[in-house]
């Protein structure tokens, strides 16, 4: 058999621990026996970042917006214990967070379901794909503890000296403060995200602000959302017979308990980080959950949610075989290569993804899991496997 071509290179992030590992077993088992795999390789695994002075990173997410697509492997965040543990020059930031700030894109997060695992919300036939903007709020607010009497106001000076004063609070006794912002320019730029993506995937999009009580802050983000989609998107949600839906924040809470799925979840910051987590426990494990970072131009980075599973590389290290569930990044993988087919028109570079897909969830259906999945599954007849052989069945069962 022939193997299938590419045109354009995918951007490879390599990285961290048990996921690195995981990372060249897919591409063993999985992709290169089927798919004659062009990339450009950048090592983000944390020793190159630190002999480059984290410019390998830079370097990745600036190719990702020149070539379009990305797929990334799990990567360490350093903190006190990893600086010491790897000897780094620094404390190095997030590299998630210095792809996200260069393409200015917005984090989708959806489960891979399958019939055997039921989701503990019982009416989800579907996933539901939440969108979290990723930028202030009160991730980059500004605290303070009252210690007594005092009149707190906003106070702005503007580039010419002159100020605008608002009273917010006067204080008879001790309290609490806090100042918070967004920009427009981050707003839109979610939005546009979020209203690209909806079309990508077909799916209805759902917004939700408590706009009621906000009424300039929340209200802001729902001018902005409503002005996006008349200007840009309704005729296109129109074509694709899908909606943008907008609702108080606990009206959406409400109804996502009710809901089938196929939905996207578009979140303010805070909504999105408390939401993902719900959703993720809801649907059973960390290990089945899927993200992509899309940019409002159209440029996307797949990679999984979870980390870099630290506790099964020592395992790997002291020479064991470990049960991790590469499924999150593997669909990494197929999401990179469907989205390069489609934006190359290779049709059976898509198919190949659809492929894989199908069979490792039927690898699944068939009872052949990894460790992580065993207590959740409803089947009679479970074999837990090794990474590896997990990954062998899932070749096997490839039908093309
Ligand atoms: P983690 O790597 O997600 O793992 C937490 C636990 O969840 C694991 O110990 C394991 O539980 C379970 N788990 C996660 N993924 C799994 C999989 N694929 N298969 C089976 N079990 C899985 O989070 P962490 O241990 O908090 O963080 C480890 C490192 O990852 C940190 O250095 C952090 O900075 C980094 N991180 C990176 C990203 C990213 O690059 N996107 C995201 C999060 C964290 P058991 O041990 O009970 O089996
Ligand atoms: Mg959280």
């Amino acid at each position: 058999m022939s193997k299938i071509a590419m045109k354009t290179p995918l951007v490879e992030m390599d990285g961290d621990e048990m996921t690195r590992i995981i990372w060249k077993q897919i591409k063993d088992i999985v992709i290169e026996p089927f798919v004659d795999l062009k990339t450009e390789y950048f090592d983000l695994g944390l020793e190159y970042r630190d002999q480059t002075n984290d410019q390998v990173t830079v370097d990745s997410a600036i190719r990702t917006q020149e070539l379009g697509v990305a797929v990334k492997c799990a990567t360490i965040t350093p903190n006190a214990q990893r600086v010491e543990e790897y000897k780094l020059k620094e404390m190095w930031k997030s590299p998630n967070g210095t792809i996200r700030a260069i393409l200015d894109g917005t984090v989708f997060r959806a489960p891979i379901m399958t019939s055997c695992i039921t989701p503990f919300v019982s009416s989800w036939k579907q996933p539901v794909t939440i969108a979290r903007h990723a930028y202030g709020d009160v991730y980059r607010d500004s605290e303070m503890v009252i210690d007594g009497a005092c009149k707190a106001e906003l106070l702005l000076t503007m580039p010419d000296g002159s100020t605008k004063k608002q009273i917010i609070h006067s204080f008879d006794g001790p309290g609490v403060l806090l100042g918070m912002h967004n920009t427009d320019k981050s707003i839109y730029s979610f939005a546009r995200s979020c209203f690209n993506y909806a079309l990508d995937v077909k799916q209805d999009l759902w917004f939700a602000t408590k706009d009621t009580i906000s009424k300039q802050y929340d209200h802001r983000f729902k001018d902005i959302f409503a002005e996006v989609f008349a200007a840009e998107f309704k005729e296109k949600f129109e074509a694709a017979n899908i909606e943008y839906f907008y609702t108080l924040i606990d009206d959406a809470v409400a109804r996502i308990m009710r809901c089938e799925g196929n939905i996207i979840w578009a979140c303010k910051n805070y909504d999105g980080d408390v939401m993902s987590d719900m959703i993720a426990s809801a649907n059973g494990s960390l290990a089945m959950m899927t993200s992509v970072l899309v940019s409002p131009d159209g440029k996307y980075e797949y990679e999984a949610a979870h980390g870099t599973v630290t506790r099964h590389y020592y395992r790997y290290l002291k020479g064991q075989k470990t049960s991790t569930n590469p499924m999150a990044t593997l669909f990494a993988w197929t999401g990179a290569l469907r989205k390069r087919g489609e934006l190359d028109g290779i049709d059976d570079l898509m198919a190949y993804a659809d492929a894989v897909e199908t069979a490792a969830i039927e690898t699944i259906e068939s009872g052949i899991v990894t460790g992580d999945l065993k207590n959740l599954m409803n089947h009679e007849n479970i074999r837990v496997v090794d990474t590896e052989d997990f990954l062998r069945e899932i070749a096997a069962n490839i039908k093309l």
